[in-house]
């Protein structure tokens, strides 16, 4: 139900109800009081009309004695003449003279009411008589009553005697009570007189019920318009109550929707002092504290932001590895205030998982730790667990829509809190950060070793022999140590290419370059000299070892079995050694003498070694 009408409910309850209520009341008492006056008035009718019929009687009473005087004297028959004759001329309604039950006499009008009577009695006579008279005839005494919205009805008995009422004889007139005559309603009120000859004469009074029910109607017409009139006010007085009720809860539900929608800038106006004024002060009180709220949230995100974008650059320019995994494995737990983690990286060998790094508790998790982090390694990017209340997450260090495997996976892990999207934001952002910077270092390596390598045989190239070749020269200067160097060339090499072409020629090449290098030592540094001539320096050895050693090579060489391209047998090849030593720390000329020393074994045959003259710091020169 909505707010308007639930108040329109509540208005009809409080308001209307009792209304109606009091108007049916109302109602009933006008028509109750009406009863009443119409009740007064016929009651009025009827005393005057009592009055009237009293006084008429007394009167006859007063004439009736007079009469019994005048005829005291008399004695029968004489009596019943002079009592007739006395009644005409005294202008009586109506007179007459009984003894007992026998009428002696009766002069004037039969419809003669209000009669007085005296007793007659006569010496010697042998009962009483009674003389009754009237003065008033039934119609005189309607008439005199005869008054504006009434009527009167007199009877004997249920004879009419007269009435005013046009109608009356077609009606039966009750004795009291409502009655309605021609569509016209009175009230009518009934007495009963004494009449002549012991009869009584009822006179009923007939008020008109319109006489009094003009006001009926208006009263019951301003109560009615005073009614309506309330209703219609306190209608009017509800319907802006409610409109004034709405504007301030529309105002409520803006405020509140602005709030939703980020906007902490416009205030609910606080107007007055009742409940709504303490509630919107609370509003935009509670709106000023999440506007604080969300600034400082704002403020620390960008600052964790800025971490991340300096993590990075971090990350970017060093070349450490071990430090980059450490800053990584760090900087997550610190992001998230882990309690907890550990960093595994995936091993280039056989693709397994090794861990290399742990920092705080993550005793009892170990399946969760371990569920997590195949996850997260299956999918890339980033998987959660939940253990015993501890939430775990592991982040793949893997840049992100690139198909190159993850570098590794770190998994922290919160004990209470679970991890909420900033989090993941964080932790997603940092593995890819630092999984850029582990491919940077990987790529910083492999250009590295691709400037100093030679791409086909794997040894070290020219370039990188003529450094390590100056290096340990170096060392023999300060040490006087000797310094060993061996020059290789294949022999007739070109034929090979000839023959079977460069690629048969370049496989030659990357075997003899495995036996040179599977016959150095640690320190010693095979190198491809240029096209099919190697090299390869001997730190601390005398022309003897080197010697030694270039005969093995030699050997080897002479014993390497290589299958032909064309799937025609296997090629055997030679090769010829210039073999030198020094002790002097001259760069240029043990290579010199190296070379002359290869150029006299190519002289001498081919397939054999040859040794430059040793040169030392006591016994220089040689051949
Ligand atoms: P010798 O016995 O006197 O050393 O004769 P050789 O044929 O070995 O010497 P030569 O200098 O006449 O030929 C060397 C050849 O080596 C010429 C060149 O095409 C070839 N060569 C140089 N570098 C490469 C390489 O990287 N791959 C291949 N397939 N051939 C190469
Ligand atoms: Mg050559
Ligand atoms: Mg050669």
């Amino acid at each position: 139900m909505s707010f308007r009408a639930r108040l329109l409910t509540f208005f009809v309850l409080i308001v209307v109800v009792p209304m109606v209520a009091m108007g049916v009341l109302m109602f009933r008492l006008i028509s109750d009081s009406q009863q009443g006056k119409a009740d007064a008035r016929a009651s009025g009718l009827a005393s005057t009309a009592a009055s009237l019929y009293e006084a008429e009687a007394s009167l006859a009473r007063a004439d009736s004695e007079t009469l019994a005087r005048a005829i005291g004297r008399f004695r029968e028959p004489a009596l019943v003449s002079h009592f007739s004759a006395l009644a005409s001329r005294a202008g009586l309604a109506r007179a007459t003279l009984t003894a007992g039950a026998r009428t002696l006499a009766d002069v004037g009008d039969p419809f003669a009411i209000a009669p007085g009577s005296a007793v007659l009695v006569q010496p010697g006579a042998s009962g009483a008589m009674t003389v009754s008279v009237s003065e008033l005839t039934a119609s005189q005494y309607a008439r005199e009553l005869s008054a504006p919205a009434a009527a009167v009805v007199v009877r004997e008995g249920s004879r009419i005697l007269s009435t005013t009422a046009a109608v009356a004889d077609r009606v039966s007139v009750p004795s009291s009570g409502n009655v309605t005559v021609d569509g016209r309603g009175y009230r009518a009120v009934s007495q009963s007189f004494a009449g002549f000859d012991n009869t009584r004469v009822t006179v009923t009074v007939l008020s008109a019920l319109s006489a009094t029910s003009a006001t009926l109607s208006g009263s019951r017409v301003i109560a009615a318009g005073l009614i309506v009139g309330f209703l219609l006010l306190a209608l009017a007085f509800s319907v802006l109550a409610s409109r004034a009720l709405q504007a301030r809860l529309r105002g409520f539900l803006q405020a509140a929707q602005r709030l939703g929608s980020g906007d902490f800038s416009s205030p609910i106006r606080v107007e007055g002092r009742d409940e709504f004024a303490a509630l919107a002060g609370e509003f935009n009180s509670m709106s000023t504290e999440l506007s604080r709220r969300v600034d400082e949230l704002s403020r620390e995100r960008a600052r964790l932001r800025e971490a991340i974008r300096r993590i990075g650059h971090t990350f970017a320019s060093s070349l450490d590895r071990p430090a980059v995994l450490e800053l990584a494995l760090q900087t997550a737990m610190d992001a998230v205030q882990a309690s907890g983690g550990r960093l595994c990286v995936v091993s280039a060998a056989d693709g397994g998982l090794a861990e290399t790094l742990r920092d705080g508790s993550l005793a009892g998790l170990e399946d969760a730790i371990a569920q997590a982090e195949n996850a997260a390694l299956q999918n890339g990017g980033f998987a959660e667990e939940l253990a015993a209340g501890t939430s775990v997450a592991a982040v793949a260090l893997r840049v992100p829509e690139s198909h190159a495997d993850a570098h590794g996976v770190i998994a922290i892990a919160r004990r209470g809190r679970p991890f909420t999207d900033d989090d993941r934001q964080v932790l997603c952002s940092l593995g890819a950060e630092a999984a850029l910077a582990l491919e940077n270092i990987e790529l910083h390596f492999q250009v590295s070793r691709q400037a100093v390598t030679d791409e086909l045989t794997g040894l070290a190239n020219h370039g990188r022999f003529q450094e390590l070749l100056a290096a340990e020269i170096e060392q023999v200067r300060r040490y006087h140590h000797p310094i060993g160097l061996i020059m290789l060339d294949i022999d007739d090499f070109k034929a090979v290419n000839d023959t079977y072409g460069h690629q048969q020629g370049d496989a030659v090449l990357r075997h003899v370059a495995s036996v040179l290098r599977e016959n150095s030592r640690d320190a010693d540094s095979p190198a491809r000299y240029g096209g099919e001539e190697l090299s390869l320096i001997l730190p601390h050895t005398d022309l003897e070892g080197a010697f030694a050693i270039a005969e093995r090579i030699r050997e080897a060489v002479e014993g390497l079995r290589v299958a032909r391209s064309d799937g025609g047998g296997i090629l055997r090849i030679t090769a010829s050694l210039g073999v030198t030593s020094s002790t002097l720390g001259e760069k240029d000329q043990l290579i010199a003498d190296a070379d002359g020393a290869l150029y006299e074994a190519k002289r001498r045959g081919k397939n054999c070694t040859v040794s430059a003259a040793s040169r030392t710091a006591d016994a220089p020169g040689g051949g």
